[in-house]
């Protein structure tokens, strides 16, 4: 269970979170949607302390990650984050891509690392594709390796932000059909994503935020056919 609770952010006097509270509980996806600049990013950041909350928690299987002399390192081992852009290194081969982390960070042996890269990626759909360079890939098959060197580390949680607002259309549903197949094994994820059809579809729930405040929480089919808030509706009339 992912769990924030009072979050605040502000960048100098910009405040950029307010009062944010938002549980997700484990083996659920929770689809975030706003406008741009409403803070979905941010507040994403925030889970793995790539920006410093302001003031509030977050809870990770019961653990405040922001309380002081907590381990960094441990933290972003157990929370995955995948980007917009896949942040692969271009040098190195899909498989290289997966175990430079589980060697570095998790210090596993060459031979263990091989193993478990071969099985992520093997989950992904891309088990022949093993020694191809990230220029050698589709964008579609780049986000597949990203999401696989995700997963190796077996993290409680998974963040994706616009996983796939940088793919050319047809090759957004291949990025889908991984998520969905993630959820299905139960893991625990908030997604930033305007693919509403995937959220009506296979979310939890759907949360809306405006100018950095959560405004609507609810499931989908409610979100959808009869969101409470007026912005709520404005964004859903222009979006779908
Ligand atoms: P988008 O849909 O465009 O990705 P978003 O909902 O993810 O938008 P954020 O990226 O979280 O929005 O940004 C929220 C607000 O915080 C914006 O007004 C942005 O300009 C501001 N902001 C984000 N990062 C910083 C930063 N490092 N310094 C100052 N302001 C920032
Ligand atoms: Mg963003």
């Amino acid at each position: 269970t992912l769990q924030l609770s009072g979050l605040h952010k502000s960048f100098g006097t910009v405040e950029v979170l307010r009062e944010i509270d938002l549980t997700v509980e484990r083996g659920q996806m929770v689809f975030v949607l706003g406008r741009s600049g409403s803070g979905k990013s941010t507040m994403l950041r925030c889970c793995n302390r790539l920006e410093e909350p302001s003031a509030g928690s977050i809870f990770l299987e019961g653990q405040d990650i922001c309380a002081r002399g907590v381990d960094l390192d441990k933290i972003r081992r157990r929370i995955g984050m995948v980007f917009q852009s896949f942040n692969l290194y271009p040098h190195l081969d899909a498989r290289r891509n997966v175990t430079l982390a589980l060697r570095k960070v998790l210090k596993l042996g060459r031979d263990e690392a091989d193993e478990r890269a071969t099985s992520a990626l093997d989950r992904v759909g891309l088990a022949n594709r093993a020694d191809h360079y990230p220029g050698q890939l589709s964008g579609g098959q780049q986000q597949r390796v990203a999401i696989a060197r995700a997963i190796a580390l077996q993290p409680v949680v998974m963040l994706f932000d616009e996983p796939t607002s940088a793919l050319d259309p047809e090759l957004v549903g291949e990025v889908i059909a991984v998520m969905r197949e993630l959820k299905d094994l139960h893991m625990t994820m908030l997604v930033v994503s305007h693919e509403m059809a995937f959220a009506r579809e296979a979310a939890d729930r759907v949360v809306f935020m405006a100018d950095g405040r959560i405004v609507e929480d609810a499931p989908p089919e409610q979100f959808f056919t009869q969101p409470s808030e007026e912005s709520t509706r404005a964004f859903l009339a222009r979006y779908s």
